[in-house]
């Protein structure tokens, strides 16, 4: 019998993590590795968030606990940034301050999802959604599209997968891991149909400013204002201002279950780090043009992969259009001999990347879909384009 519990047990650590760390091991043992794993972007925080933080260090009015559901600061600056961002009216009493995005994704499911209630989970899905549904005691449910939809699930796949037991649909454009954005018409049309059936929606917007070739983040809650009662929306300073340790993210939604969220918060955790908080306020209060600046470097990576990756006989790459990921397919090339292997599916031929062309990608598997690569193009475009090289010439001798 296993010594920890069976809920615990059960997690499967994180894939994207384990890529990352492999790589950083064979990094540190002195081989040449290009990382295309991690889920960061690779600029410095901006100054005046850096010099915020290290004024409120300083200062020991910061040195206490704050309010369990996040400074009342910070709370009124989310509400002012939501509706500069999106449009969308909030009060600050409808914001809980969360560490980092990733506990706003557990919080919101443990706070309005039973045991046995079903999650619609769109497929390719960011490897931590079915983990924390597991742990709310929820049963996900997937919905899978693939490259010739662009990754885009249609109502008419949700209708179908939609039972009596139907509790929550899982949101997420742009998307982690396809950086797919979903058209208004089509984010119109999932929420009017989730409201119509009364099904809960959780909407993660974490990367809502990543967005290229002219393409919108649009927020469900305003695009279909009647399902702003039931709409849970999830974000993070993490992408955006590239503050991936602070661990600073937030829920917005309904009063009576921020309420319930932040009482469960009280006894989870206390509170987000003061500190932190107190750098997530300057960012947020600050302007966008250090947002665009990153955007321009990422869609000009963004550029540059899709080109080499597509160039990759056996390899198809949709253009996505929003966070920093490519996600191609790779199924033409698998049980295709390259060094003398056979690689059956893309566990084996990720592995055989990482040995071969000394070249870290996340294999499919972590997200849902067997069959595809996730390169993140959150690296130095000299890095990406001598990594993307390394992988073309090793996939060029698949036979
Ligand atoms: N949501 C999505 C879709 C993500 O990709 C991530 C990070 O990888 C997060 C949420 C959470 O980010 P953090 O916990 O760093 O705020």
């Amino acid at each position: 019998t296993s010594r920890v519990s069976a809920r615990i047990a059960g997690i499967k650590p994180s894939a994207t993590l384990a890529v990352d760390a492999k790589a950083k091991a064979l990094k540190a043992g002195g081989r040449p590795v290009i990382g295309f794993g991690a889920g960061q972007p690779d600029f410095p925080t901006p100054d005046y968030v850096v010099d915020a933080a290290a004024a409120a260090v300083r200062d020991r009015a910061n040195h206490g606990y704050t309010a369990a559901g996040g400074l009342p600061e910070l709370k009124e600056a989310l509400a002012r940034k939501t509706r500069r961002d999106s449009g969308l009216e909030v009060d600050p009493s409808q914001v809980l301050v969360t560490n980092g995005g990733k506990q706003a994704v557990y919080s919101a499911f443990a706070t309005i999802v039973d045991p046995g209630d079903e999650v619609l989970l769109l497929a390719p899905y960011w490897t931590t959604y079915p983990e924390s549904i597991a742990l709310a005691g929820g049963v996900a449910v997937q919905v899978t599209a693939d490259e010739s939809t662009g990754y885009l699930v249609t109502v008419e796949q949700l209708e179908a997968a939609r039972t009596e037991k139907t509790k929550v649909l899982l949101f997420n454009s742009p998307s982690n891991p396809t950086g797919a954005v979903y058209p208004r018409e089509q984010v119109e049309a999932i929420g009017r149909w989730a409201y119509e059936h009364g099904i809960w929606v959780i909407t993660d917007e974490i990367y809502e400013h990543l967005v290229y070739d002219g393409a919108k983040a649009e927020s469900l809650p305003v695009v279909v204002p009647e399902m702003a009662d039931t709409t849970l929306i999830l974000n993070g300073v993490a992408k955006t201002y590239s503050m991936t340790g602070w661990r600073v993210g937030w829920i917005i939604g309904p009063k009576d279950v921020i309420k319930a969220a932040s009482s469960y918060q009280s006894h989870l955790c206390g509170n987000v780090a003061n500190v932190s908080q107190r750098a997530a306020l300057a960012a947020v209060d600050g302007p966008l043009d250090i947002v665009d600046e990153m955007r321009a470097s990422f869609d000009a990576r963004r550029k540059k992969i899709v080109s080499l990756l597509s160039a990759i006989p056996g390899v198809e790459c949709p253009t996505p259009e929003g966070a920093f990921y490519a996600y191609p397919s790779v199924k033409a090339l698998l049980g295709k001999e390259i060094r003398g292997e056979r690689p059956a599916d893309t566990v084996e031929l990720a592995d055989l990347i990482l040995r071969e062309a000394e070249v870290a990608v996340v294999p499919g598997e972590a997200f849902g879909t067997p069959g595809y690569f996730r390169f993140s193009y959150a690296l130095a475009e000299d890095e990406l384009v001598e990594g993307v090289t390394r992988v073309a010439k090793l996939l060029g001798e698949a036979r």
